[in-house]
């Protein structure tokens, strides 16, 4: 193999006292004090409209980051010309040219790009000092090494031949432009979206969450340091609507690399249907969606691993990982146990400015996600069939600030043991342990998302029940372990059902979406 092997990127403790917190917190400063000007980027060019939308801090909601400029149809046409444009001379590039400029990202974000994202990721999403090493930095420089040894490993793929014929394949890039859609939860995903099409030899209009334009803003320059030539990814902030609309009635479309909402998806979907005729050739829909991720504990789990599991896959980052812990079912001989741990240990949470290190928790991303979650939590305030364990205080005076709350639940078609809330709500519902494999099957049927689950038990053969009976219920399975916090190249990540089209992020099986291979058969 011509690449180096990739290993994953050791995360920094910033431990107090050490050089690499004292420098993050400098360029948390830095960032906190200046406000930016986030221009478009198409064809290597800013591009101003002077269509402006605000960053803020959802922690310091009244704290404006900077300003970024929106994009309409005018806009896309340049960007999907720009696109267009670049697309021969990019495919046309040795691959290791083009993989050279993510290699060199991953180094930059290594080094000195590192606390700017970190930073950028802290202040623009709420993330706190942890969370955002394991995603801006070291998920994100896993996905650029990652890649370009899983490109290289498919390239090597080749048919046999024999003598008298030569037979190869050539993988070629889409015929087309890629259409990147990013979200807000994870810095990691919003680079990864634009770049893995790009590394196959595609080239890509990218609209980053309007929640997430300021990290999305330093990834574009980390890009362009790399040595990303002009057009191969154009970034086009603004509206879904405005930007989406034209992006999707465009006859070059070849691909749609998304994660966001299962509804978002539905519509895009809807519309790339609406428009089959239209296109040259049948886009690839790749779409990691929503989850609404379960833990089931059985009669043997151990039940102080499993509280530190749902604290951490509930509330960590605020619950707003697509894989987020947020429904349990745990049974009634643990229950006792488990919900003392639960109370108090949520009780002690610390939540605040993530600029404070010591807090484990930040705001929730905007005032429409803190009123999602209370209204979650009012209405389980006043509901018959629903109590609060632990939580259910909001408080917007500053952020969009949500105390972390378990609700817990006799009915098992609950609300919010069935509905997506993506927030620091946990549902939990307790049931009679005699009846295990009974809860096997209602997790199975209780919500359409199939993303991540995980499953807690000593004994051996709950454990395969539980893999047996849920096969369908997730795409990323864990046995006594938090259903967060997938590895690239150790986890590969995606699910089905509602939850995507489980294209893998990170692996091969994702890769083989943004290429068309050519098969040649020559004669002698
Ligand atoms: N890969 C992340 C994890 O396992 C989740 C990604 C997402 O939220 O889309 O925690």
């Amino acid at each position: 193999s011509k690449v180096p092997v990739p290993v994953n990127e050791p995360v920094k403790s910033y431990a107090p006292g050490s050089p690499e917190r004292a420098s993050l917190q400098a360029r948390l400063k830095e960032l906190s004090a200046s406000k930016i000007d986030m221009p478009l980027v198409i064809a290597g060019k800013d591009v101003r409209t002077g269509r402006l939308g605000q960053a803020t801090m959802p922690h310091r909601h009244k704290h404006v980051l900077g300003d970024f400029h929106q994009g309409g149809a005018t806009e896309v046409r340049s960007a999907i010309d720009a696109a267009l444009r670049a697309q021969k001379d990019w495919a046309a590039l040795p691959w290791e040219a083009r993989a050279s400029v993510f290699l060199k990202a991953a180094d930059l974000l290594a080094g000195p790009y590192r606390d700017t994202l970190n930073a950028a990721t802290m202040l623009g999403q709420s993330k706190t000092c942890h969370q955002a090493e394991i995603d801006s930095a070291c998920e994100l420089i896993d996905f650029f090494r990652f890649n370009v040894a899983f490109y290289e490993q498919l390239l090597r793929e080749q048919p046999q031949s024999s003598p008298g014929m030569w037979n190869r394949l050539e993988h070629r890039p889409l015929e087309g432009f890629v259409f990147a859609v990013s979200p807000f939860n994870f810095t990691s995903i919003a680079g990864n979206l634009p770049t893995a099409p790009a590394l196959c030899g595609n080239t890509v209009v990218w609209k980053p969450a309007s929640t997430a334009v300021y990290s999305a803003h330093f990834l574009m320059q980390l890009f362009r340091e790399a040595g990303l030539p002009d057009g191969v990814i154009n970034l086009v902030s603004g509206s879904g609507g405005d930007v989406g609309d034209p992006v999707l009635n465009d006859p070059h479309l070849a691909g749609i690399h998304f994660t966001g909402s299962t509804k978002v998806f539905h519509q895009m979907w809807r519309t790339v249907g609406g428009n089959i005729d239209k296109y040259r050739g049948y886009p690839r829909l790749v779409g990691e969606t929503g989850g609404k991720d379960f833990v089931i504990a059985h009669a043997s789990a151990d039940p102080v691993a499993l509280a530190t599991a749902l604290i951490r896959g509930a509330f960590e980052y605020q619950g707003q990982k697509c894989s987020a812990a947020s429904r349990a079912y745990i049974p009634s001989n643990l229950w006792p146990t488990v919900r003392d741990a639960l109370a108090a240990q949520v009780e002690g949470i610390r939540m605040g400015d993530v600029a404070d290190f010591s807090n484990f928790m930040g705001a929730v991303i905007d005032g429409a996600s803190f009123r999602t979650q209370k209204a979650a939590i009012d209405e389980a305030k006043s509901a018959s069939d629903a109590e609060i364990l632990v939580g259910g205080t909001c408080d917007d005076r500053e952020g969009w600030f949500v105390r972390p709350t378990v609700i817990v639940t006799k009915n098992p078609a609950y609300r919010t043991l069935c509905e997506e809330l993506f927030g620091p709500v946990l549902t939990v519902h307790v049931y009679d342990e005699a009846k295990w494999l009974e809860t096997l099957d209602l997790v199975d049927s209780t919500s359409p998302y199939a993303l991540t689950g995980a499953v807690f038990a000593q004994d051996r053969y709950a454990i395969e029940q539980g893999l047996q009976r849920l096969r369908n219920a997730a795409g990323n399975f864990y046995i006594n372990d938090k259903p967060t916090g997938a590895v690239v190249g150790q986890q590969p990540f995606g699910g089905a059902r509602a939850s995507g089209t489980n294209d893998k992020a990170g692996s091969i099986l994702n890769l083989l979406r943004w290429i068309s291979p050519r098969s040649i058969k020559e004669t002698f």
